[in-house]
């Protein structure tokens, strides 16, 4: 059985294709740095997905649906006939989108990617790769928010595993919050090695829930959304704000970091404030999910500065002594959206 993952970011569109194999009764390792490119489900543990193939490319997000959806089925027809499979070998198609999906419809409703917004990608890839989705062995293809693609992989696969492994506890009986900290703040919430969805499709949308009463405005039309603080953007922001005009040229969030590490006293107080609201932000989540661990994605979660006393720093928001999360760092790199498409997808097919 063949199945596709394919991610589409904002600034990279990845695909990968893997293949079902037997299990051989053991738990995949979770390892840091390299990805795995054999994975077991916690609840299919007969049956291993392999990766065998992957392709990138850019992503032209402005470039409108129809572009899209072109350079989509070229990236997928390339890959399939680079490994001598055709299309229609395919079981099913995992597709991660850059905002929230409709758990019923597969649209995109809302994001930072306005020309996937209300379009039926699903659709319009079947009738490109000319898949014929009527059958009763038709290819199922399923769309979901990238960062539930990202939590669902490093809960299967990466951070999750290595939880598992440490607390003796099974995945089928943990619960991850996976948290990205990049160009935006978005996240998704695995219980039992399955995604949260909600009514629709908008749990974990964590990124625009409040951090401060009255704060910066968002794009989203509210104020103080925890986006605003705890995105890369919006942590360089608040560095600018802080030197007025006494450097030429901003740093980004890398040389703030490097800044702070070497002393400086703005970037230390930045870095400072920027811990304590994370730790505000994760332990008012704690408070609602009380989660098993808290696995951290995006551009931000590479500085180790923002691990330091995090967990101590979380625990004072929580209203139960003793219950702030383990808070780990990504363990599948960026290709954690394309391995939770695909995982989504394999999960699609067992199921049924
Ligand atoms: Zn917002």
């Amino acid at each position: 059985m063949y199945i596709l993952g394919l991610d589409i970011g904002g600034t990279k569109t990845e695909a990968a294709l893997s293949k079902t194999c037997p299990g051989d009764g053991k738990k995949t390792t979770a390892r840091r740095g390299t990805p795995p490119l054999t994975l077991t489900l916690p609840d299919v543990a007969s049956t291993k997905l392999s990766i065998f193939a992957r392709k990138r490319i850019p992503t032209t997000r402005r470039a409108g649906f129809a572009t899209i959806v072109t350079q989509l089925t070229e990236l997928c027809s390339e890959l399939l006939a680079h490994e001598k499979i055709g299309a229609k070998d395919l079981s099913a198609i995992g597709i991660g989108l850059p905002g929230s999906v409709d758990p019923v419809s597969g649209k995109m409703l809302f994001g930072n990617t306005i020309a996937l917004a209300g379009k039926d990608l699903a659709r319009e890839l079947a009738s490109g790769l000319k898949l014929a989705r009527s059958a009763r062995t038709a290819c199922k293809i399923v769309c979901e928010n990238d960062a539930n693609c990202f939590a669902l992989a490093e809960a299967l696969c990466g951070a999750g595993a290595e939880f598992a492994e440490k607390s003796k506890k099974p995945i089928a009986e943990t619960m991850g919050v996976g948290v990205i900290l990049g160009t935006g703040v978005g996240g998704g919430i695995v219980i039992g090695g399955r995604i949260l969805r909600g009514r629709q499709g908008g749990a974990g949308e964590i990124g625009h829930t409040e951090l401060y009463t009255n704060g910066h405005a968002c794009y989203c039309g509210r104020n103080g959304c925890a986006e605003g603080y705890l995105s890369g953007a919006g942590f360089e922001a608040h560095f600018a704000s802080r030197i007025y005009s006494q450097i030429e040229k901003r740093p980004d969030a890398k040389g703030i970091f490097d800044l702070c590490r070497d002393g400086d006293p703005i970037a230390s107080a930045v870095v400072q404030q920027y811990r304590r609201e994370l730790a505000k932000f994760l332990g008012h989540l704690t408070n609602i999910l009380d989660p098993d661990y808290f696995v951290l994605g995006g551009g931000m979660s590479n500085a180790p500065q923002i691990y330091e006393g995090l967990r101590a720093r979380i625990q004072r928001h929580c209203f139960l002594p003793d219950t702030a999360p383990a808070v780990y760092r990504h363990a599948l790199g960026d290709s954690s959206g394309v391995i939770g498409a695909a995982l989504l997808a394999f999960q699609k097919v067992a199921a049924n």
